[in-house]
């Protein structure tokens, strides 16, 4: 527990090897009509769901902002609450590992599978062992990882990669989904109807033996309560309890930023987390345990916190917010951007709004560099977070320090550098402004009913994909002059 503070440049798998820049991969999400029709009509129904239930909380915002308090004062303080934790999890007969990068945490816990002997382990849902590659690296000695969720077993058996936070398989409709299984699932009936019930039954039948056999279940957790050392994963299927309590021998893995100070706490997170994620009031299932129990559940217990960056971030003081984030998804929900791209366009294993703040943050800024652009800073994500992140602020810190580290490794300046450099000038002068106003007013022969579509390079990129309003016949200072007689100042 000596990796806090200490200097440390990580690089984990957060962002996917080979993954394209957001704006090529967009282009390409763009042109699949089937992919927006999905996301369209899945977003479209959680935000609808999610909206009913938070207008029934008159308190709504007064918990926003504690759930905000909350995070605040626990990253301030997460040295404090994490080495709490880590004591009361030894106390209650768990163990603690810690992970500086993603290349650490596969190694513990692969090897900690091979002392028990097993093959296979069954998974609960879990981004942070999605982010650190942890099923390739189980593979690769030998393991086999199943999921166990439907969604993520969806993904896995469509040898495809999750596309939303809370609904991996948002991209593929039933009909995509029954073909999937019809060609994946051994023993699968091949009258197989593409009815919610039937892909459901289907699944529940083909998990139901790896439950009963396995020997090692793999988590994430939602939360972890310092003040007990009590974990707590909350999911809507039932296949998180069965992975939590059939195994001998359970593995946790946890982003050290979901720690909380107290179980007063995690009453404010109940409260925001199902009704953001799955616009429900409570989720259907809410699994807690505290170390092992004798005779009850897995009798070997193994916490491994990871860092991954996040210390990195949290070394951050306005990046810092991204760790504030509980997975609830509901800024993808909102998000113009996501809603027509998809997931797979950012890259990450985080997409959307968050995926664009914390994925340039666990990998460093210039390994996903595109991300902090992907959005139009409308700002919905922010009235949606249940935790007041200010995603399109910290949106703009992130190009800010995107443009900063590209200044400092260039030894001649940008076309984007150089244009800021000559817009400073004019700008700095009322006279240079007004010479600059009426030269632009040259641009109306490119004009079409008040819309220029084609603009000439440099200047192309921006009419490639939008039209720019033509310049007016005069500028504001000619027409304050004619109207009020007097010069501009
Ligand atoms: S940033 Fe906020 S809205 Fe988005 S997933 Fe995290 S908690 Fe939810």
């Amino acid at each position: 527990m000596t990796f806090l503070g200490m200097p440390y440049a990580p690089r984990g798998v957060g962002h996917l090897r080979g993954a394209e820049p957001f704006p090529v991969a967009a282009r390409s999400a763009l042109a699949d009509t089937q992919l927006r029709r999905n996301l369209g009509n899945a977003t479209r129904t959680i935000r609808a769901k999610r909206a009913a239930v938070v207008a029934e909380l008159p308190d709504w915002e007064e918990l926003r902002a504690a759930g905000q308090a909350i995070k605040a004062h626990t990253l301030a303080h997460l040295d404090h609450y994490l080495t709490q934790l880590e004591s009361q999890v030894s106390a209650h007969g768990g163990t603690v590992h810690w992970a500086r990068d993603a290349n650490e945490a596969n190694r513990i816990v692969t090897g900690l599978v091979a002392e028990t002997g097993a093959a296979e382990v069954v998974k609960v849902k879990s981004i942070a062992t999605d982010e650190i590659g942890l099923n390739e690296a189980l593979a690769a000695a030998g393991i086999s990882a199943y999921e166990t969720d439907l969604a993520e077993l969806i993904v896995q058996l469509g040898h495809d990669r999750p596309s939303h936070i809370l609904v991996p398989a948002i991209h593929r409709n039933r009909a995509e989904i029954r073909e999937i299984f019809l060609r994946e699932m051994p023993g699968v009936d091949p009258g197989l109807a593409d009815t919610p019930a039937a892909l459901t039954e289907a699944a529940r039948l083909h998990l139901r033996r790896r439950f009963l056999s396995a020997r090692v279940g793999v988590s994430g957790a939602n939360f972890a309560i310092a003040e007990t050392g009590t974990l707590c994963v909350v999911e809507s299927e039932g296949n998180g309890r069965m992975c939590l309590t059939l195994p001998d021998t359970l593995i946790t893995v946890m982003g050290i930023e979901k720690v909380i100070p107290s179980w007063r706490d995690l009453e404010v997170f109940l409260q925001l987390l199902p009704r953001s994620s799955t616009g429900e009031r409570m989720n259907p299932y809410t699994s807690m345990w505290t170390g092992v129990t004798p005779g009850d559940g897995p009798q070997r217990f193994h916490l491994v916190l990871l860092d991954n960056g996040r210390t990195a971030a949290l070394a951050d003081p306005v990046g810092r917010q991204a760790l504030y984030c509980i997975r609830c998804s509901a800024c993808l929900n909102v998000c113009p951007v996501y809603e027509r791209t998809g997931g797979h366009a950012y890259g990450s294993v985080y997409p959307g709004p968050i995926g664009a703040v914390l994925s340039p943050q666990l990998t460093g800024v210039e390994d996903n560099a595109s991300l902090p652009y992907a959005s139009s800073l409308c700002g919905a994500c922010y009235d949606a977070c249940p935790v007041r992140i200010d995603i399109p602020s910290l949106l703009v810190h992130l190009r800010a320090r995107h443009v900063e580290e590209a200044a400092r490794s260039r030894r001649v300046p940008g076309a984007e550098a150089v244009t800021m450099a000559a817009a400073s000038w004019v700008m700095a002068r009322p006279g240079r402004y007004a010479a600059a106003q009426r030269a632009g007013r040259a641009g109306r022969v490119l004009g079409r009913g008040g819309r220029i579509r084609g603009l000439p390079p440099p200047l192309s990129a921006w009419t490639a994909a939008r039209d720019a309003p033509a310049p007016p016949a005069q500028t504001f200072r000619e027409w304050w002059r004619r109207e009020h007689g007097q010069r501009d100042t």
